[in-house]
């Protein structure tokens, strides 16, 4: 079986891994590099229950559990470790005295109150996003994956009997017999060639700080009040390899045509390093050791769009998986590769995900 996943993000990796697990070896088709757009940019922040209550609850639990496995089992090393989770209160309007009983270690020294424990480490746990989908990716091409730098530039589909027979990519064709739209926010221009529901991105601003001495595993979500009394809020994630990572604020700016167009706000990046300066002296000091943008993907109901799609045999779609795709990768890519390989995902329903709850758009 000729599978191609196009996208090289976490969830075109994770497809590609599962894949491979079953001995089908896809070809993956990336345009700008493996992980250079959200993928590589996000926090890497994994929780196993908040989404309660949500149609991913179900894909979110199993994915965390995934997780666990995973860093068992992939030979790469991408900084996965069980945190604890704090929500914390920074604010330039007020300050905050520092109790004996609030919740953190001493690296939380700066005006700020961490007020609550969201997660343990049970429950709370992170990675590196860019070296863990590196990590998938670079064991299905141990297991028979092959990776095609390129541009997908359409589908090629019998008009007669509906059926998909291969990508055209920079000019040349690319035989499958299962396509799968993996393309994160880029996935909108695949509404050109089949009836897809719309994806949107949307774009957020990151750091990461390189501190003197290791930080704590502790995660914070910060409540950031501003000048203007208005809230926000940043999150900070400090890594395993002795990285910080912040992201917070965002813009309307639209998704350019490549990841490698998307641009920086200088002023967000030091607006995110002056919140970190506000939370421990440590990162006050701290070096920025990069300033980035990136879109996340999100469809209409701000749920993954996963499955087949209506009306063109061999189409597949895995996208829209929005301010979750790091944690629900696992689950995504495990399910998605039952439903291609073996006609149906066992290990989880996709059908709360099906394209055809949200009604499609035409892109011209
Ligand atoms: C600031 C921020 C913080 C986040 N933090 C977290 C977090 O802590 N935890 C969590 O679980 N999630 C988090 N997320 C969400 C997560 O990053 C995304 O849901 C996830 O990365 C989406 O992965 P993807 O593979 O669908 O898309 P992407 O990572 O966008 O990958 C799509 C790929 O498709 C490629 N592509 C596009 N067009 C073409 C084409 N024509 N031909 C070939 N290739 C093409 C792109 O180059 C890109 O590599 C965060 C998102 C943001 C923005």
């Amino acid at each position: 079986m000729q599978v191609v996943i196009l996208g090289a993000g976490v969830i075109g990796s994770a497809i590609a891994y599962y894949l491979s697990l079953k001995g089908i070896g896809a070809t993956v088709i990336e345009r700008s590099g493996v992980a250079n757009a959200a993928s590589g940019k996000s926090g890497g922040f994994l929780a196993r229950d908040w989404c309660s209550g949500q149609a991913q609850d179900e894909l979110a639990r199993t994915s965390f559990d995934l997780h666990k496995d995973l860093a068992r089992t992939l030979p790469a090393d991408y900084g996965y470790r069980p945190v604890n989770t704090f929500a914390a209160a920074v604010s330039v309007q007020r300050s905050f005295k520092r109790d004996a009983f609030a919740f953190g270690s001493d690296w939380i020294d700066g005006d700020c109150a961490v007020h609550q424990l969201l997660g343990d480490e049970t429950s709370t746990a992170q990675l590196h996003p860019a070296l863990f989908t590196h990590a998938l990716l670079d064991q299905a091409v141990a297991n028979g994956t092959s990776l095609q730098a390129g541009v997908v530039e359409s589908l090629t589909i019998d008009s007669a009997t509906q059926r998909l027979s291969g990508v055209q990519v920079d000019g040349e064709f690319v035989a499958a017999d299962a396509v799968v739209i993996a393309m994160g926010p880029w996935s909108i221009l695949a509404a050109q060639w089949l009836p897809l529901p719309p994806v949107f991105g949307l774009k957020g601003y990151s750091i990461t700080l390189r501190p003197r001495d290791t930080i704590a595993a502790e995660t914070l979500f910060l409540d950031y009040e501003d000048r203007a009394g208005e809230h926000h809020g940043p999150e900070l994630v400090p890594r395993a390899d002795g990285e910080v990572y912040l992201c917070g604020f965002g813009d309307q700016e639209s998704v350019p045509v490549s990841p490698d167009d998307v641009t920086v706000d200088e002023q967000a990046c030091e607006h995110l390093h002056a919140i970190a300066g506000r939370v421990s002296s440590a990162l006050k000091e701290a070096r920025i050791t990069r300033r980035q943008a990136c879109y996340r993907p999100i469809c209409q109901d701000a749920m993954p769009v996963m499955g087949a799609v209506p009306g063109v045999t061999g189409a597949y779609i895995a996208t829209g998986h929005n301010c979750w795709g790091m944690l629900n990768a696992p689950g995504s890519g495990l399910a998605m590769a039952e439903l291609i390989a073996d006609g149906r995902a066992t290990s989880l329903d996709l059908t709360p995900f099906d394209p055809a709850r949200l009604e499609a758009c035409r892109v011209a």
